[in-house]
């Protein structure tokens, strides 16, 4: 299992390092894989128990890319884990898939660990097309890559405290086990809370949480959960 810790624009360099001290002393049950991606100023060779990875990335080693940050920039800290087409990239900063597949396979090709997400629109969702829409965000990446995580994050999930109805997630869970057999994670207003339940649902790998991961205490205490499963 995997739960995952996207800070987004949260925490410094300071608090990160903190935050990882902390999560030390939280016990982790045996089989699960913790991963913390906290922003990019506070990227580092730490001593975790978590891997820590990057919450975004340029397709190139370096070059003229304003605002970016590319291969030499996580190699420098051996960051070797990415999360790639997240719906605030997408939404917000207006990433396209082809941007983001591309970014895909230049990491693909490195060997890198990829956190992929998709996820439709409250929209969408009510006009009831969310397969062909997932399906347009997996166009040009690799299925059968074995470094891809899939996170399926329902856009009006994130955020908001709306979780999806487990049955919501699970049919889309199936959906997508048929696409790849890569592990799948749920992502959106996971909290100690309902991580049980979410853990449960069939072809659920784990979680990518955001908000609930923000303070190292709510995290620990999600892990507890998941260690009484
Ligand atoms: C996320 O940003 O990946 C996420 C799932 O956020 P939240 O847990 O806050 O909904």
């Amino acid at each position: 299992m995997i739960l995952a810790a996207n800070f987004k624009m949260n925490h410094t360099r300071a608090t990160t390092k903190e935050y990882l001290a902390k999560l030390k002393e939280c016990e982790k049950p045996e089989g699960l894989e913790l991963f913390v991606f906290p922003p990019f100023t506070a990227l580092d060779r730490y001593e975790s128990v978590a891997t820590i990875g990057a919450q975004n990335a340029y397709g190139a080693e370096s070059g003229s890319f304003t605002g970016e940050i590319g291969l030499q920039q996580l190699q420098e800290f051996g960051i070797t884990t990415l999360i790639l087409g997240h719906s605030e990239r997408r939404h917000l900063m207006g990433e396209s898939q082809e941007l983001i597949s591309r970014k895909f396979k230049f990491y693909k090709e490195r060997g890198f660990t990829i956190f992929y997400c998709i996820g439709e629109t409250l929209d969408i969702r009510e006009k009831g097309d969310i397969q062909s829409y997932l399906q347009s965000q997996l166009e040009g990446i690799d299925l059968k890559y074995e470094g891809l995580i899939v996170a399926y994050e329902p856009v009006w999930a994130i955020g908001t405290g709306r979780t999806a109805k487990e049955e919501e997630i699970e049919e889309v869970l199936g959906f997508l086990s048929t696409l790849t057999p890569r592990p799948l994670l749920y992502g959106g207003s996971v909290k100690p809370e309902n991580v049980q339940n979410i853990m449960r649902i069939p072809n659920c790998s784990g979680a990518l949480v955001g908000t609930a991961s923000w303070r190292v205490e709510s995290f620990c205490e999600m892990i507890e959960k998941i260690k009484e499963l």
